[in-house]
């Protein structure tokens, strides 16, 4: 086994699981390779938050299994939600996958490819972690030298009736600030100007050290880290977004203006079937105190449409919730059912038909699409602070992100990924900005 490709579905969770899992290999002098093809070893990092992403897993390993045909000492692993979730059945339904790991037991998969290559039978590792901290892995082979994903926690307790992450990630756990704040350190001395700090419910870390800091005190800390331009976080739970955390967002320079603040329904009845853990009231109260803030804030939000039960008048709650806020993005979905999750009992009796959810999905994305083209016709003519990321998708021009989280396409000049440019805003569409530098 000397070389590895790893494919990545899923969340920033997910991508940033990948990288320390390459650093883990690329550390016992593995190779990283740029296509399956050319690899030894493939690990498929997987998503079970909605249906169709577990079967693309299932429609992947299909392809594989050509791979393994060809080349019978390639190496197959399957890591992540889906691997977690499926366990021993993965194997049933795949029996030439070699390696099944579940999302608490990363740290092992050196030793669990080289028990594989020993023994020749697949092996299977999910068993949770007991530990109240997540094992973290150092060596990691990140995806750029400017920005940097920094796990802070894992897990979940709120238990959503539609989520699947509680049973696939586990309970909460969560790293102590001393150690999140030397790897802070070490990645500014290494270079890095943002980090993008992750956890499924961000805003209920608890400090596990003697400290026993609550986010918004690790949040200011990771500020004020000397040399830092940019601090961003996600994804936050209404429920725990406190006004301490507003105040850090506020005063700190370095916290980029943006929130990303999940709603999931505009309805308090379908927030209460989803056990979100308030209401329409208590989540516009949040979004009113962003609001009155002196740094704009942007905000993004995720929402489900059709959750069993949901009415017209629900879904009109959600267009006029989307209406009132004027979200700079929202990520919006069908409702789609997961396994050993409550909202399963409800879907069989009260499913709403496809056709009404795919009616409800396309009209509250065509009103998010006009308050998105509105919001960015206001920018055309201002200046904005970029941070170069790379090459756009045509392959010509160059995109980067404002502190608010837009992408801004630019023509070619003298930059490169990493640099913080000044870019005046001469177009835009939907999704994006066109700039030039200034
Ligand atoms: S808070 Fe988020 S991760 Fe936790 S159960 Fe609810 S939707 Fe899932």
């Amino acid at each position: 086994m000397k070389t590895f490709y790893i494919e990545t579905h899923g969340c920033q969770m997910n991508v940033h699981d990948s990288e320390k899992v390459a650093g883990l290999l690329a550390g016992r002098g593995l190779i990283p390779v740029a296509s399956p093809e050319a690899a030894d070893v493939l690990l498929l990092n997987t998503c079970s938050i909605r249906e169709k992403a577990e079967q693309k897993v299932y429609s992947r390993l299909g392809e594989f299994r050509a791979l393994k045909k060809r080349k019978p000492s390639f190496v197959l692993a399957v890591l992540g939600c889906v691997a977690q979730q499926e366990a021993m059945d993965l194997i049933e339904k795949a029996p030439f996958v070699d390696l099944v790991v579940g999302t608490h037991r990363y740290h092992e998969i050196p030793h669990l490819l080289e028990q594989v290559r020993v023994h020749g039978r697949p092996i299977v590792r999910i068993e949770r972690m007991e530990d109240p901290e997540p094992v973290e892995i150092d060596t990691v082979l990140r995806e750029n030298n400017f920005r940097a994903n920094v796990t802070i926690m894992e897990g979940c307790n709120k238990f959503c009736t539609f989520c699947v992450v509680p049973h696939t990630r586990g309970p909460e756990r969560c790293r102590p600030s001393w150690q999140i704040l030397e790897e802070v350190r070490r990645l500014v001395d290494a270079g890095y100007v943002e980090v993008l700090l992750l956890g499924q419910n961000i805003d209920s870390y608890q400090d596990p050290s003697s400290r026993k800091w609550k986010f918004a005190e690790l949040l200011k800390a990771i500020g004020e880290v000397p040399g830092i331009r940019r601090v961003r976080f996600t994804t936050n739970h209404p429920k725990d977004f406190t006004p301490d955390i507003l105040a850090v967002l506020e005063r700190t320079p370095t916290i980029c203006n943006w929130v990303h603040l999940p709603v999931q329904s505009g309805s308090s009845r379908v927030l209460r079937r989803m056990k979100r853990l308030y209401n329409l009231d208590e989540y516009l109260d949040i979004i009113n105190s962003i609001k009155t803030l002196e740094k704009k804030i942007a905000l993004s939000t995720d929402i489900i449409v059709g959750f069993p039960g949901e009415t017209d008048e629900d879904f009109e709650e959600t267009l006029s919730l989307v209406d009132r806020v004027q979200y700079e993005s929202i990520f919006s979905f069908k409702y789609s059912p997961r396994p050993n999750t409550p909202a399963l009992k409800l879907e069989a009796r009260e499913g709403v038909p496809e056709t009404a959810k795919q009616w409800r999905l396309n009209r509250l994305q065509s009103m998010q699409r006009r308050i998105q083209e509105h919001q960015n016709r206001q920018l055309v003519g201002t200046v904005q602070e970029v941070l170069v990321e790379g090459r756009a998708r045509d392959g010509e021009k160059w995109f980067g992100r404002t502190p608010s989280n837009k992408i801004v396409n630019f023509d070619p000049d003298h930059v490169v990924p990493g640099q913080f440019l000044d870019i005046l805003i001469v177009g835009f569409g939907p999704n994006s900005l066109q700039g030039q530098p200034v």
